[in-house]
């Protein structure tokens, strides 16, 4: 992998966009997973690694994504991970580690999510359960299993600032997480035990970007719209391809200045 990243380095214009060797994926099976993956292997500069992350390979549930693995073996690996199984996370944290060495990992992509639909009143502790084990300890376990192979690739860039290129986490979050937003959208979709994680994994974000700044790791949130997918609904207002590229734009564009930031996918600034 780092002989990799030298040539990569050596032969991109300077001007090009952030550019990461290595990604990973979590909840890359289906919806905007699945079109992340998609569109990084199609793009014309495809990344060198990419450890696209389902909690059943080999379920019918991964097809989509086997298929497109195949096609493209030299980039695609397909790995576990459930975001809401520790043992799993650090199992897919070694396999990883294995693969890119001491060039590490740059990029991290916090997608996996669920959705439980409910007032406060109508959510069970169960809804809350899950929603925070899936949203918010999750990410949380996987940054935390992940930050040897971020501090690698930190160590392996030899350059100065933050981007993708170098190291970072970018995690999926909401515009139903933020709390000046609530009211004009409450009545639509209460969703209260997904809001309040994704508000969760919001405070997660800007406290890791706060303690890890120093080691250089760049921390961004997303909302990537309202998109059809199977949580967001045949009614909403995106499809998945524009969302994406979008998203994708956005990383790309990452720097130090955005450490701690809630974005949505056309880079526009979130209020909490
Ligand atoms: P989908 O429901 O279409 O896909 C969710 C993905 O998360 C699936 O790959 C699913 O895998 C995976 N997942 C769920 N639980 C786990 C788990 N425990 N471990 C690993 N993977 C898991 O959702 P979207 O693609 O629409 O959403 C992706 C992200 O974007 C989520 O974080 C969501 O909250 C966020 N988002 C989406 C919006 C939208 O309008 N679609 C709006 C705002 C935010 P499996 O097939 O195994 O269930």
């Amino acid at each position: 992998m780092q002989e990799l990243r030298q040539r990569i380095v050596l032969t991109e214009p300077e001007e090009m966009a952030a550019q990461p060797v290595s990604v990973l994926i979590t909840g890359a099976n289906r919806g905007l997973g699945l079109e992340m993956v998609k569109q990084m292997v199609e793009a014309p500069r495809p990344v060198t690694k990419l450890f696209a992350c389902c909690r059943d390979p080999d379920g019918p549930r991964a097809e989509a994504l086997q298929t497109l693995a195949k096609k493209n073996s030299n980039i695609i690996s397909v790995v576990r991970l459930d975001a809401t199984d520790l043992c799993s996370i650090k199992l897919c944290a070694q396999q990883v580690g294995s693969v890119v060495g001491t060039g590490g990992l740059n990029l991290l992509i916090n997608n996996a999510g669920v959705l439980a639909k409910g007032t406060v009143q109508e959510t069970s502790p169960e809804d809350m359960q899950h929603s925070f084990n899936t949203n918010v300890m999750g990410p949380m376990n996987i940054i935390k299993e992940f930050l040897p192979h971020l501090r690698d690739a930190v160590k392996a860039s030899g350059m100065p600032g933050m981007s993708i290129s170098k190291a970072a986490v970018v995690s999926i979050s909401s515009l139903l997480g933020s709390m000046e937003a609530l009211k004009q959208s409450y009545a639509f979709l209460p969703a209260a035990s997904y809001r309040i994680s994704k508000a969760a994994l919001n405070m997660l974000t800007v406290c890791a970007a706060e303690e890890l700044k120093k080691d250089e790791i760049l921390f961004s949130l997303l909302h990537p719209g309202w998109v059809r997918t199977d949580m967001g609904g045949e009614e909403a207002d995106i499809d998945a391809p524009e969302s994406v590229q979008g998203m994708l734009s956005v990383m790309a564009s990452l720097t130090e200045k955005q450490n701690g930031a809630f974005l949505d996918y056309k880079g526009q600034s979130i209020p909490w």
